[in-house]
C-alpha cells in the first residue's frame, strides 16, 4: 500500500498500486467499486484516486503499436506519454492534434478526462480525434469502440473520468504540421474586455490562443494574450526573429518536499507582478519551440512542490459567453478581495464544437483556471463563493480538476449524469465519483 496521491498533492489514505498487464485482467472479478483506472497520476483533484482501493496503472503498456503516415492515424497503448508522441512523431512532421499543458500524461489519461488545449477554438478537444479505443470491463469482456461500433459506450468513455472500464489502448489521429516550431506573439492586455477583443480579432487567424491574467492586486485583470500558429518550412534557426529555444524539459526541479508553501500574499502579488512586466517587456513575435510554447511548467520537475505539504487545488471553470466579461470581473474581484491570489491563473475561450463525450467539461463559453494553496475551510469557502457565480452564470466546474466540488454543483455543471451511469463499470469508483455521483 502506499499513499500515492494526485498533482495537487492533497493529503490522502493509502491505496495499493496494481500494474495493469496488455489485457488488463485484473479488473475482472473485481468487487463492486474496489478499483481504478490510473495513468501518470497529473490530475489535479481526486479524478485519479482510490483511497482505501486499488488503482490500476497503466504504466506498463507503453508501446507504440502502428502509425500510418498517409493518414496520421497512430494506435498506441494506453500508457504511452504525450511527450513520447510529440518527440517521436514531430521530427515525422505529425504532432498532437490537441495537448494540454503539460507532456506528463498518459494517452488514455487524456481521453479519460478529454483534455483540451490552447486550440479548442480551433481544433476542440482531444477526444475529437480519437478514432477508436480498446475498453477491458470488469464483466470480462473486451470491447472496440469507435463511431461505428459500441459508439454509446465509446462516447461515454470520452471524458468518463476512468468510471467505465479500463482503456488498454487508442487510435487517434495526428495533425500534420511542417516544423516543430511556432510562429507565436504576446499582447499585453489590461482587463477582460481587451482580453475578450483580442480573443475576437485572433480566433480566425491563430490556431493557438491563452492568456494568462493577473489574479492578485494591483491590477487584477491585467494579462499577456499569447497567440500563435505553427512555423512553416521556411523558418530557420538562424532567423532574426527572437528565438525562444528548446529547453530540456524538467532539467529544473523542486528538490525536496517542503513543510510549508512558499505560495503566499506577498509571494503571489510579487509574482504577478514581475511575471507581467517581463512579458510586457518582451512583447511582440516571437518563434518559440513547441516544448516551451506547450509546456512552460514541465521545465521545472516537481513544481508542485512549492506549496508545501497541504497541497493546492486547481479551480477550472466555464461560463457562457454572453454576460462573459462581468463574470470574470466578479470573480477576479472576488479572489483578489480573499487574498489568496493565485500564481497560474489562465484565460481563455472555447469554440463552439460539439463535445466528443457524454461527460465533457469543455463547451463554448470563457474558462478561467487557477492554483490556490490550501489553507483549509478559508480556501473552501472561497471556492464555494466562486462556485455560486458560475453557478448564477450557467456554467460549469471541471471535476477532471477538482477535489472539493459540491453535488449541487457537480449536477448543474452536467445534465447526462443519468445517461452515463449506464454506462459506467461497477467495479470502478474514484475518490470523485463517491464524492458527486454517490458510488
Ligand atoms: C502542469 C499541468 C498542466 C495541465 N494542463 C491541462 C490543460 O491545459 N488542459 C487539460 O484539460 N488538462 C490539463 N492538465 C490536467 C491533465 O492533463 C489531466 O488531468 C490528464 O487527464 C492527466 O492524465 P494522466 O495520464 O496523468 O492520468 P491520471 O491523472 O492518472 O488519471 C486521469 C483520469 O484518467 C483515468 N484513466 C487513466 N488511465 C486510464 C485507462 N487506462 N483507462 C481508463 N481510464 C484511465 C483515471 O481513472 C482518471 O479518471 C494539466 C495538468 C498539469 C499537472
Amino acid at each position: 500500500m502506499s499513499n500515492l496521491q494526485s498533482w495537487g498533492r492533497l493529503p490522502v489514505q493509502k491505496q495499493q498500486l496494481v500494474l495493469a498487464g496488455s489485457a488488463a485482467e485484473e479488473l475482472v472479478g473485481q468487487g463492486k467499486a474496489s478499483i481504478l483506472p490510473r495513468g501518470l497520476g497529473r490530475s489535479y483533484g481526486d479524478v485519479c484516486l482510490n483511497p482505501g482501493g486499488k488503482l490500476l496503472s497503466s504504466a506498463a503498456l507503453d508501446n507504440f503499436i502502428s502509425f500510418d503516415p498517409q493518414t496520421g492515424l497512430l494506435t498506441a497503448q494506453a500508457g504511452v506519454s504525450l511527450g513520447e508522441i510529440q518527440r517521436t512523431f514531430a521530427p515525422q512532421g505529425f504532432m498532437l492534434p490537441v495537448t494540454p499543458g503539460t507532456q506528463f500524461v498518459s494517452l488514455a489519461g487524456a481521453i479519460a478526462n478529454d483534455v483540451h488545449g490552447k486550440n479548442h477554438h480551433s481544433m476542440g478537444t482531444f477526444g475529437d480525434h480519437v478514432t477508436s479505443l480498446t475498453l477491458v470491463r470488469s464483466d470480462s469482456s473486451m470491447l472496440e469502440c469507435s463511431q461505428e461500433t459500441n459508439f454509446d459506450l465509446f462516447r461515454a468513455t470520452i471524458g468518463g473520468l476512468g468510471l467505465t472500464g479500463f482503456i488498454t489502448q487508442a487510435t487517434i489521429r495526428l495533425q500534420p504540421v511542417q516544423s516543430p516550431w511556432l510562429e507565436t506573439e504576446n499582447i499585453p492586455f489590461k482587463n477582460v474586455a481587451e482580453f475578450l477583443m483580442l480573443s475576437d480579432e485572433s480566433e480566425s487567424d491563430f490556431k493557438y490562443s491563452v492568456s494568462w491574467v493577473n489574479c492578485a492586486s494591483p491590477a487584477n485583470g491585467r494579462g499577456i494574450f499569447m497567440r500563435g500558429n505553427h512555423a512553416g518550412p521556411q523558418f530557420k534557426k538562424n532567423s532574426t526573429t527572437i528565438l525562444r529555444s528548446e529547453p530540456g524539459a524538467g532539467k529544473l526541479t523542486v528538490p525536496f518536499d517542503l513543510a510549508f508553501s512558499l505560495v503566499n500574499k506577498a509571494s503571489v502579488t510579487a509574482f504577478n507582478l514581475g511575471y507581467y512586466y517581463a512579458n510586457a517587456a518582451t512583447a511582440g513575435k516571437h518563434v518559440s519551440h513547441y516544448q516551451p510554447y506547450f509546456y512552460p511548467l514541465d521545465a521545472v520537475t516537481k513544481w508542485n512542490r512549492i506549496y508545501g505539504n497541504k497541497g493546492f487545488y486547481q479551480y477550472q471553470s466555464v461560463v457562457p459567453r454572453t454576460g462573459g466579461e462581468d463574470v470574470l470581473q466578479e470573480m477576479l474581484d472576488k479572489i483578489r478581495a480573499s487574498g489568496q491570489g493565485s500564481f497560474l491563473s489562465v484565460l481563455k475561450t472555447m469554440g463552439d464544437l460539439p463535445p466528443a463525450g457524454l461527460m465533457s467539461f469543455s463547451r463554448p463559453g470563457i474558462t478561467l483556471a487557477l492554483d490556490f494553496a490550501n489553507h483549509g475551510s478559508k480556501t473552501l469557502r472561497l471556492l464555494d463563493a466562486l462556485d455560486e457565480i458560475v453557478l448564477a452564470a450557467g456554467g460549469a466546474v471541471n471535476p477532471s480538476k477538482d477535489a472539493r466540488m459540491s453535488r449541487e454543483m457537480f449536477e448543474a455543471s452536467f445534465s447526462n449524469i443519468a445517461e452515463f451511469n449506464k454506462y459506467r463499470d461497477p467495479a470502478i469508483s474514484s475518490a470523485m465519483s463517491r464524492r458527486l455521483l454517490g458510488s
